[in-house]
């Protein structure tokens, strides 16, 4: 017998049809002796549709208000989820993030987990019950109030809970058959991953590849809970995120991002002191900085660029040209039709050349370079927003990362 944390994402609980297959598939693995955790996300687009609804009545929602609106989606599922496994048979118990004892920070709208106090969640399984909880929420106990986790935070409450509860494994099932090299509703050949480790899977996850939130395989890496990403529309082995591949790749999978935008200070007086007075405020503000580019410094200045995600972009757009003015800068401009595409593969670490070939990739399409940044594992460009998807498809090509033994 194990314990099991099952995820069901957002398509999974779509429809009343859909939470009757999630519900059978639950009740089948608790009738085969496990004990079950199920978390849900909000109905199909149901968190899209809140945020919709909230512009529609305000321009600048406040953001107390907005998590407990958004937290609504979730409790919608776990309340229907919880119905219908109790008409499979099985006993059932729905908890909002702050009953089932998820603590988060304070900050609404991006709230980071800080620990769970899960023994709801236990005395439920000890009474025979699946437990059913509301992803992408918690409570700042301090405050008492209702917080969300950012967007995808259903994948962190699952693999958090899993590691809080000492679960065997946690299951994260979606509208795709697991990890694969590409987004595979960019790249048609994209090819399913067997197993990829947590290290590249985090950089998959924070280069932009959604299918896993990369603060979930924070949690993986740090509590080694091995998580299996799976399809919830058939029962076909899906990919092993987890310490160690049986392989090294030189290249795993291409990712891409066009959810930043990119700020550029023109004329940046060239002396110590300014990227601090540039970049603290910033992150006084809760701007979450990616990239960053100072160019070569001409007569004493200097341009800086550096992207943010485009939710932030006013924010960051009101402190850039406050600050151009206070640090006497030329002036600021917002491009935000770019997008970041990135090679991720943990046998970069001993290979040489592979910056450079892919440089070759994208010169060879007419695609220009804008902004470059690298780790160890990984290697990101921006480009034009309009190449994004030939930038993905040629590097896709060109690289060829491994396909499952299976298919070869
Ligand atoms: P859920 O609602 O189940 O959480 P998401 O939409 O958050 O689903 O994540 C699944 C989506 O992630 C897929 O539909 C796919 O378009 C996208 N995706 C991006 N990159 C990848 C990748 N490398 N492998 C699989 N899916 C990816
Ligand atoms: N419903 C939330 C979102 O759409 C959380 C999640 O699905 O993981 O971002
Ligand atoms: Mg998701």
């Amino acid at each position: 017998m194990a314990l099991i944390v099952q995820k069901y994402g957002g398509t999974s609980v779509g429809s009343a049809e859909r939470i009757k297959t999630v519900a059978q598939r639950v009740a089948d693995t608790h009738e085969a002796g496990n004990d079950v955790v199920v978390v849900v996300s909000a109905m199909g687009q149901g968190t899209d549709d809140l945020i919709a609804l909230a512009s529609d009545v305000t321009p600048n929602p406040y953001p107390r208000e907005m998590d407990m609106l958004l937290t609504a989606g979730e409790r919608i599922s776990m309340a229907l989820c919880a119905m219908a496994i109790h008409d499979q048979g099985v006993p059932a118990m729905s908890l909002t993030g702050s009953q089932a004892g998820i603590l988060t920070t304070s900050v609404h709208g991006s709230a980071e987990i800080m620990d769970i106090r899960a023994h709801r969640v236990r005395e439920g399984l000890d009474d025979g019950k699946v437990v059913i909880v509301a992803g992408f929420q918690g409570v700042d106990p301090v405050a008492k109030e209702i917080t969300t986790l950012g967007r995808g935070g259903s994948d962190a409450t699952a693999v958090a809970l899993a590691a809080a509860l000492g679960a065997d494994v946690c299951e994260i099932f979606t509208d795709v058959d697991g990890v694969f090299t590409a987004d595979p509703r960019m790249v048609d050949d994209a090819r399913k991953l067997d197993e990829v480790s947590y290290e590249e899977m985090l950089e998959l996850a924070g280069a932009g590849a959604g299918v896993l939130m990369a603060r979930s395989v924070e949690f993986g890496r740090r509590y080694k809970i091995p998580i299996h990403v799976r399809s919830s529309f058939h029962d076909g082995e899906g990919t092993w995120v987890k310490e160690e591949t049986m392989e090294e790749a030189i290249i795993r999978g291409v990712a891409h991002d066009s959810s930043e935008a990119k700020v550029t200070v023109h004329g940046v007086p060239d002396k110590p002191g300014v990227a601090a007075d540039i970049f603290e405020p910033l992150a006084e503000a809760g701007v979450n900085v990616d990239m960053i580019v100072q160019n070569v410094s001409i007569a004493g200045v200097t341009d800086i660029s550096f992207t943010v995600p485009k939710a932030s972009i006013d924010r960051a757009r009101q402190i850039a040209e406050r600050l151009a003015s206070e640090i006497g800068a030329v002036g600021v401009d917002i491009d935000t039709n770019i997008a970041k595409v990135s090679l991720v593969g943990a046998g970069m670490k001993s290979e040489l050349g592979i910056a450079s070939q892919m440089f070759r990739v994208l010169s060879d399409r007419q695609i220009n370079i804008e902004m470059i940044s690298t780790s160890p594992i990984r290697i990101s460009c921006v480009v034009r927003g309009t190449d994004v998807e030939a930038a993905v498809r040629s590097l896709h090509d060109g690289f060829q990362p491994p396909s499952s033994p299976e298919e070869e």
